[in-house]
């Protein structure tokens, strides 16, 4: 299948061409049901084997102990931002520990502090988010109710390559921009949340991950809707679910498990992949800038900087004409992201790295 744009955008990203031809063929109709995936009831057996299904392979890809509820939500990620301190935050008389590392992490910040006392641990801002912090910078309270940060800072092209935190203090992490993009230790974080529409599907589901006897916390009270409860005890079938959302990230886990062949050998790739733009960016410092601390590049998302303004106009309607989409930086910030999701190809990346290279050398 050719399109005429690679679709390099910061999100929602490109889908592997497998779960597109299989996509399309379900708008049609699902051979097993006989009806268009549009029109299947979220109330029939095949959709509950859908959920099943999917839970399963999240599972298996994570090596996900059993203690954990895998729960498919709406709302985004940003109703998470809520949820969480919902959950966690209730009569607490200590802080939650919030790490502000970028953009997406301020929002989760400013989401908890309504909820009860927040702690922000550490900041980027005096150094103008470009580096994430390092151990020694981190004084963990071991009375924290949780501790709250994004793994994949999207928008900086950020992304810590370790687990942070205290065992006995409850991790929480926001991994809407790297989940099952590469192995995460799932097990060392009583909550793990995703939105799919980055590596794993289009938007309108969120993942979330939660230890069982996390639970147990809950106040009383809660909106039935912002419990997690509801939605563990309704198999993510509370109120009508967005089916075919959820139908490609049953896809899209096949082909990691099938195709891809789990989540070290999409680690490899991805791997490859960011590795490939920056050895360009780095190998033409007078032109390109990458904007992120070596040691805290993302695999996700490759920020950079060319000299002015002018060229960095010059550089993406020449991308845009070259059929390269999406690479505009947030408008937060400005400059150039390439964002490389699991769906998009290393031979895309190496295209654009092609196009990157001729830009240095002739403008
Ligand atoms: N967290 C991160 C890391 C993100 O990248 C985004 C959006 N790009 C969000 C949260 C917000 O997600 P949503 O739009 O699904 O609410």
């Amino acid at each position: 299948m050719n399109r005429n744009s690679l679709n390099f955008s910061g999100g929602p990203g490109a889908l592997p061409e497998s779960v597109l031809q299989q996509v399309q063929q379900a708008v049609r109709e699902v051979p097993e049901v006989g009806l268009s995936i549009l029109g299947i009831s979220h109330r029939s057996d095949w959709f509950a084997a859908v959920i099943a299904e999917l839970e399963r392979n999240v599972r298996t890809l994570l090596a996900l102990p059993d203690d954990y509820h895998v729960l498919l939500l709406q709302g985004g990620a940003t109703q998470q931002f809520s949820m969480v301190p919902m959950l966690l935050l209730h009569g607490a008389t200590q802080p939650a520990e919030y790490l502000h590392t970028g953009y997406w992490s301020g929002k989760a910040v400013r989401a908890a502090q309504g909820h009860g006392p927040v702690r922000v641990l550490w900041s980027g801002e005096a150094a103008q988010w470009w580096r994430l912090p390092r151990d020694a910078e981190l004084p963990f309270s071991p009375t924290a109710p949780y501790l709250h940060y994004v793994s994949n800072e999207t928008v900086e092209g950020l992304q810590f390559h370790r687990v942070l935190g205290l065992d006995e203090v409850p991790r929480v992490c926001d991994m809407s921009s790297d989940f099952l993009s590469a192995p995460c230790a799932a097990e060392r974080f009583a909550l793990i949340y995703a939105h799919a529409q980055k590596n794993i599907g289009p938007a309108g589901v969120t993942v979330v991950l939660v230890r069982d006897a996390l639970l147990a916390r809950a106040p009383e009270g809660l909106p039935d809707f912002l419990d997690y409860r509801t939605h563990a005890a309704a198999h993510s079938n509370f109120n009508t679910p967005p089916v075919f959302a959820i139908y490609v990230v049953l896809l899209v886990t096949r082909w990691l498990l099938h195709e891809v062949g789990g989540l070290a050998r999409m680690a490899e790739i991805n791997q490859r992949k960011a590795q490939t733009l920056y050895d360009l960016i780095d190998a033409h410092p007078g032109v390109y800038r990458g904007r992120a601390a070596v040691a805290d590049r993302s695999r996700m998302n490759v920020v950079f900087e060319l000299p002015d303004a002018a060229a960095t106009q010059r550089f993406l309607a020449q991308a845009q004409a070259a059929g390269f989409s999406g690479l505009a930086g947030h408008r937060a910030l400005g400059g150039i992201r390439a964002s490389l999701y699991n769906g998009l190809t290393l031979e895309a990346v190496q295209r654009l790295a092609q196009f990157m290279e001729d830009f240095a050398r002739h403008g």
